[in-house]
């Protein structure tokens, strides 16, 4: 019987063993980008943390329904995308294009839900209603709704705030705010000038919502009132994270969710990056220095999510040589095994196989993963050496790394294969030239060429190479 995983919960400072409260899927809400800009790689050390956490659960035997939002209205989206003078579904659809892509750059795996707050703007009127109707809400006179913090007890709870000193009735009306403004925070903001299109019917007046309550009540309507795990990054904690809990909570009179998970910062030089201080840079920037997304996945993984993240160009130069060990071992195996399928492994294999689930177990012990691979590749090639690998067990290590792999998402090179719509043109053209339709299939393959790639038709069918 494997391990039982342990996670450490930021609602209770303490690790905790983990189990989904049905025994079989674990219900699972990640708070996703706001789509205002493109997301640069602090934002992505979260989702690839949230993305290792959400392998790692289906590897030890669980399913996953996992939902992340995408917050495509706030103050910040509104105000960009006036500034552009392009509508706001316009504006955020761009940028939201560019998160999936980059998903797919950094072999993220996908989350079963991607709710649009601006598609479900009646949930959270429904949600508001029902903290107005218990008296956990009122509305202020120019027509917002706030979140009375002082009828909630609880408050404070999860980031730990002293609210001694809090002044009741003080009013916080943005998105984000520090521990010093910590106030009634708004649930529904009434339209003003600086709103301009953006506004939806509401029986409080024309209006839009606040941020904290879109995750309340997308992650409410796709989970359930009460689910298992809800992630995020540190700065998520106060006061997002507080007032999902507030909000939700008073509304059910159920723990909104068992498990609070969440990743350190990545830094540079100290700081956090960030949009604010300027000192981001985005996948595009990284892939555009000649850095693989591969590559940069391992730095994002490697540091344990815990711990800051300090981010350098060097630590990407050490992570392809990191792989580029992998790939030899890899290789190595394959000449080894020549193709016999996978007997038992040899008992340092299986040791391995244990110690690396045994520290994902941990609290996602990254490192410990890391080092069970790496002990992995140095037996591995010491019984190679001494011709002790048999094909059967070269073929059985082989797949203990395909099976790791559904965790760790690098293992496998970058293929710099042709695009998607290259492959379907590709298909198409084959198809035409069966049915001899020429001139289509003529047409396909000009237009293969523009987007750099060549079919040949060889004697096993049709390959791609690029041109
Ligand atoms: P945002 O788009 O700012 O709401 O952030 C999206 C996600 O990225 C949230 O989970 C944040 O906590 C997380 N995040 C933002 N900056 C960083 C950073 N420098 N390091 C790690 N996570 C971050
Ligand atoms: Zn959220």
């Amino acid at each position: 019987m494997a391990t039982t995983p342990r996670f450490f919960n930021t609602l209770t400072r303490a690790t905790e063993p983990f189990e989904p409260s049905d025994g079989r899927t674990v219900r699972m809400y990640t708070c996703g980008p706001t789509v205002h800009d493109f997301a640069h790689i602090g934002n992505f050390r979260a989702y690839v943390f949230e993305d290792l956490l959400r392998r790692f659960l289906r590897f030890h035997g669980w399913a996953v329904r996992q939902v992340m939002n995408l917050t495509d209205v706030d103050d910040k989206t509104i105000r960009k995308s006036r500034a552009a003078g392009v509508p706001l579904r316009e504006y955020t659809r761009r940028f939201a294009d560019a998160f999936f892509a980059d998903l797919d750059a950094l072999r993220i795996e996908r989350a079963e839900h991607y709710p649009a707050a601006t598609e479900h703007v009646p949930e959270m009127i429904a949600l508001i209603a029902r903290l107005m109707e218990k008296g956990f809400a009122y509305r202020s006179d120019d027509g917002s709704v706030y979140f009375r913090i002082e009828r909630f007890p609880a408050y404070g709870r999860l980031s730990r705030l002293d609210l001694a000193g809090l002044k009741p009735g003080a009013r916080v009306a943005q998105d984000e705010y520090e521990k010093e403004h910590v106030g009634d925070f708004a649930l529904w903001k009434a339209w003003d000038e600086a709103d301009g299109e953006v506004a939806w019917d509401s029986p409080w007046g024309r209006g839009r919502p606040g941020w904290h309550i879109e995750c309340s009540a997308m992650s409410m309507r796709y989970l359930g009132e009460s689910f298992d795990i809800h992630t995020g990054g540190q700065d998520n904690i106060f006061p997002h994270h507080e007032d999902e809990i507030a909000q939700s909570e008073a509304a059910t009179g159920r723990p909104l969710a068992r498990f609070w998970l969440h990743c350190a910062h990545l830094v540079v030089e100290g700081q956090k990056m960030s949009k604010t201080l300027g000192n981001f840079y985005t996948l595009r920037d990284v892939l555009e220095r000649g850095w693989t997304g591969r590559e940069t996945r391992y730095v994002l993984l490697a540091t344990h999510y815990r711990q800051n993240l300090n981010f350098t160009f060097e630590s990407l130069g050490a992570a392809r040589s990191a792989l580029e060990r992998l790939d030899g071992f890899r290789e190595r195996l394959e000449e080894v095994a020549g193709g016999a399928a996978a007997g038992a492994p040899p008992a340092w294999a299986a040791e391995a196989q244990k110690a690396f689930h045994d520290a994902l177990a941990d609290d996602l012990n990254i490192s410990g993963a890391l080092a069970a691979l790496f002990d992995l590749v140095r037996d591995g090639h010491r019984a190679m050496d001494a011709g002790r690998l048999a094909p059967p067990e070269a073929g059985a290590v082989l797949a203990m790394l395909r099976e790791w792999d559904r965790v760790l998402a690098v293992l496998t090179p970058e293929t710099d294969g042709p695009p998607t719509e290259v492959v379907d043109m590709a298909r198409l053209r084959e198809e035409a030239r069966r049915a001899r339709n020429w001139g289509e299939a003529d047409r396909l393959r000009a237009g293969i060429a523009a987007l750099g790639w060549e079919v040949q038709d060889t004697p096993g069918g049709p390959k791609l190479r690029r041109k």
